[in-house]
């Protein structure tokens, strides 16, 4: 017998912004649809919210795998409710009788586990239950307990990591990356923490604490007679979400007396794939405030470039992934051209992030590119330290 737990990943955001009564009619459709992917002796559950649960027996020569793909394909065919078409996705863990546990709850907790390692791996697929999920699931939720006191036991810091023009060789900005220092754990890598911030809603808190703290830096450097320059502050898509991001923003200028032009906000292209009126608006206030905005990781998502259009950025930023193998890659040499190319088409200033060598450096100024950022240049500094860099 097989547990398949099912849960819907974009749909609290079509519930939050297209209403309940909406998001009670895709979950009916839904719903129909699994039912009818089911055969005699098979069960089919909603277990509250966006979750279902199907019981499948595995009986002889039934195809397994082409059941779940009928599940997907039920969830993910687009559903028409007064005028407007929905498209869900869905994860999907799975766990096995009895490997997998002898009783309903163990079962069930461990398709569930498996599920969340399938929204970790991005969503939209399917993990069987493994043995060592618990240990990621312990991980997890260790981070998770321990990240919730990170702030107020001042265990957050930023560094700076300075950003160059490429032609006259000025530094023009820093980008501001967290740091997390655990007295037990070491230094905890962004890599490890951000997506759990993201996750639990905690990136709210620790994204406004990031905003004023890179501002507030900003000012004190301009008032030490440092040359100014403007930092760059990541924006998380969940930050985006929540309504008041402009308003904190604009405290966060007012209360540091940073001027808005020397702040730069980078944003991701997944921002893109929800609300692009909503995500669109907020953008422009953003700019009219005067901050610089940029598309950082470009080239990694999903952006539409019918998008790409109609936000009024100042740079794209090419990701590192693509500036670590142009110059092995023929393929991706040619994506980073165009990328130079297509930003400068639309009135984009193009930077690259990962710059390790002088040939990189080298092929990405050959090819028009107006800045970098990376090892080569410099790491991310402590605030002392790059105060000290830009004055030497
Ligand atoms: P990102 O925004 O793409 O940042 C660039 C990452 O590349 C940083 O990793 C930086 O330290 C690293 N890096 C810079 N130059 C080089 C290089 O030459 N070679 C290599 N191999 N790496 C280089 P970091 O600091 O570990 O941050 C990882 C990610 O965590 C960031 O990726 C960003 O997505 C996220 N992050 C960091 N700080 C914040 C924050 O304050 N808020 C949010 N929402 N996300 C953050
Ligand atoms: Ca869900
Ligand atoms: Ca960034
Ligand atoms: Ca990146």
């Amino acid at each position: 017998l097989w547990l398949v737990y099912i849960d819907l990943d974009n749909f609290k955001l079509i519930n939050d912004h297209l209403g309940h009564q909406l998001g009670d009619q895709l979950l009916c459709a839904i719903a129909n649809r699994l039912r009818a992917c089911a055969n005699d002796g098979d069960t089919v559950a909603r277990l509250g919210g966006d979750e279902f649960v199907l019981l499948l027996p595995i009986a002889n020569q039934r195809p397994m795998a082409s059941i779940l793909q009928l599940v997907q394909e039920a969830v993910a065919a687009p559903v028409a409710v007064e005028q407007q078409v929905l498209t869900v996705t869905c994860s999907i863990g799975i766990s096995v009788f009895p490997a997998d546990g002898v009783d309903p709850e163990q079962l069930l907790r461990h398709a569930d586990i498996a599920m969340y390692r399938a929204k970790e791996a991005g969503r939209n697929q399917v993990q069987f239950f493994e043995e060592n999920m618990h240990a990621r699931v312990a991980e997890r939720a260790l981070i998770e307990s321990e990240l919730r006191h990170a702030l107020a036991r001042d265990q957050l810091s930023l560094v700076y990591q300075p950003k160059v023009d490429l032609h006259s060789g000025a530094v023009t900005g820093m980008e501001a990356l967290i740091r997390w220092q655990h007295p037990g754990l070491g230094a905890v890598s962004p890599a490890r923490f951000i997506g759990v911030a993201e996750e639990t809603g905690l990136i709210v808190a620790i994204g406004r604490w990031v905003l004023r703290t890179a501002c507030a830096q900003n000012k004190a450097w301009q008032q030490a007679g440092l040359p100014p320059l403007r930092v760059a502050v990541n924006l998380s898509a969940r930050q985006f979400r929540d309504r008041v991001l402009l308003s904190e923003v604009r405290a966060a200028l007012e209360d540091s007396g940073l001027d808005a032009r020397y702040l730069e906000l980078e944003l991701t292209e997944s921002l893109m794939m929800h609300n692009v009126e909503e995500v669109v608006t907020v953008i422009e206030s953003l700019k009219q405030l005067g901050v610089a905005l940029s598309i950082d990781d470009f080239g990694t998502g999903y952006s539409s470039l019918a998008y790409l259009k109609q936000f009024p950025v100042d740079y794209l930023k090419i990701d590192q992934s693509f500036t670590r193998e142009m110059l092995t890659e023929p393929k991706v040499a040619a994506i980073v051209r165009s990328v130079i190319a297509l930003g400068h088409i639309l009135g984009f200033k193009v930077i690259a992030e990962g710059v390790e060598t002088g040939e990189e450096l080298h092929y990405l100024r050959l090819h028009q590119c107006d800045e970098m950022q990376g090892y080569y240049y410099s790491r991310p500094l402590t605030a002392e330290a790059f105060a000290a860099f830009i004055s030497r």
